[in-house]
């Protein structure tokens, strides 16, 4: 019988280490190198050349790949190198169906690289699948979503999506960085490859940045195997073991900060100056109910209206122990101006529509005591 999740986080399958490392040590060594001796030829140790694979790197695969259900995960230099290498699997004239609402450098890499390489992006409300499903055509080969969607917190119902395009030969691309598979697993639910940044959750401590694909068919990951060895953009040593090591703790540190994320979103809602928060755990939230049917927990992802820029520019200038600064899913909270930062690269007539506005906040929850966060949040919104 196989580990259950959280113990599969701190050894994911044994046998990877056990297969470069004969010392029994207790965690993964960081093997430092580029290259591989052989014992002769045709006699490799099963390892070449760090760029195709390394022992580290192919240990934090290996725990990726067993909590999120896959038949192969790859581990990459960020989460943008996720997204791009698995991208290439689209040749020119293929069109791809985008959420509407996604984190803004994915919505670039679309505009700016692959609409370039030839393939046609069209962004749809994904959380409609009729609005999908009236979006597709001939040469659609793929959908790409977020959900909940990074900033909106708009949620796609996975299954329903999955049910629609089964037997079309569309790839469902789910960016499950928001959650992480210890509250969703795109792949049960239908999906054909999830994607992370491991800079965020999986990372945890706002220290490196990595990026992760993992595949729901071998033929799927052999391919973006190959894309990634050709390409190169692989996750260093070091950096693998980091993810590795914060990836122990990812189901406390999951569980506290959406504790503290519950907590603040009452404060949040019950503020004068706060004009509306979305966040899914909320059972005023659209998607609330298919959150629930296909998640094991909502996350620590919230976003908020204030009344007025000059109530956003205060709190951002006056927060103390969360820090205005980009990322998220590490243990410290993070506040973010959407506008000016993360989704900056959206045409500001199509993101200001969206609400994505100068008084749009996004807020990532770490797992500081909560009465010093709610204390940090009374205090800055004045
Ligand atoms: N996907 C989501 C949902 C993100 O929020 C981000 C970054 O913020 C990325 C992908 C890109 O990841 P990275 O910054 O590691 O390249």
């Amino acid at each position: 019988m196989g580990y259950a999740f959280s113990t599969r986080c701190l050894y994911g399958n044994a046998n990877v280490q056990e297969k470069a490392d004969k010392t029994k040590a207790l965690t993964m060594p960081i093997y430092q190198t580029a290259t591989f001796a052989h014992n002769g030829v045709g006699k490799s140790t099963g390892y070449d050349y760090t760029r195709s694979q390394n022992p580290t790197r192919e240990y934090v695969e290996d725990v990726v790949n067993s909590l999120e259900g896959g038949c192969g995960a790859l581990a990459l230099a960020t989460g943008m190198a996720a997204i791009t290498v698995t991208l290439e699997l689209f040749k020119p004239g293929d069109h791809i169906i985008a959420g509407s609402d996604l984190y803004g450098g994915t919505t670039r890499s679309f505009e700016q690289i692959n609409m370039k390489n030839g393939i046609i992006v069209e962004h749809v409300d994904t959380d409609d699948v009729n609005k999908v499903e009236a979006a597709i055509k001939d040469n659609t080969r793929g959908i790409f979503i977020e959900t909940p969607s990074n900033p909106l917190m708009r949620v796609t119902d996975v299954r329903k999506l999955c049910e629609m395009i089964n037997g079309r030969n569309i790839l469902l691309i789910a960016d499950n960085t928001f959650l992480t598979p210890y509250y969703m697993r795109p792949l049960e639910l239908g999906a054909d490859i999830v994607i992370h940044s491991g800079t965020k959750y999986l990372g945890g401590h706002n220290d490196t940045e990595a990026g992760f694909i993992v595949a729901g068919s071998k033929d799927v990951f052999e391919r973006l195997r190959f894309i990634m060895n050709t390409t190169g953009p692989v996750l260093s040593p070091f950096d693998s073991f980091l993810v590795a090591r914060g990836i122990k703790t990812l189901p406390l540190r999951m569980d506290k900060a959406q504790e503290n994320a519950f907590e603040l979103v009452k404060l949040l809602k019950a503020h004068p100056k706060v004009k509306a928060v979305n966040f899914v755990g909320d059972p005023s939230h659209p998607g609330y109910e298919i959150s629930k049917s296909q998640t094991n927990g909502f996350g620590a992802m919230i976003s908020f209206w204030v009344d007025t820029n000059k109530t956003l520019v205060d709190f951002l200038e006056k927060i103390k122990v969360i820090k205005f600064a980009e990322s998220l899913g590490g243990v410290e909270s993070l506040a973010t101006y959407p506008a000016m930062q993360t989704h900056h690269a959206i045409p500001e007539h199509i993101r200001t529509a969206m609400g994505i506005d100068d008084t749009f906040i996004r807020l990532s929850v770490g797992i500081e005591d909560i009465d010093d966060l709610k204390e940090d949040v009374l205090q800055a919104l004045g």
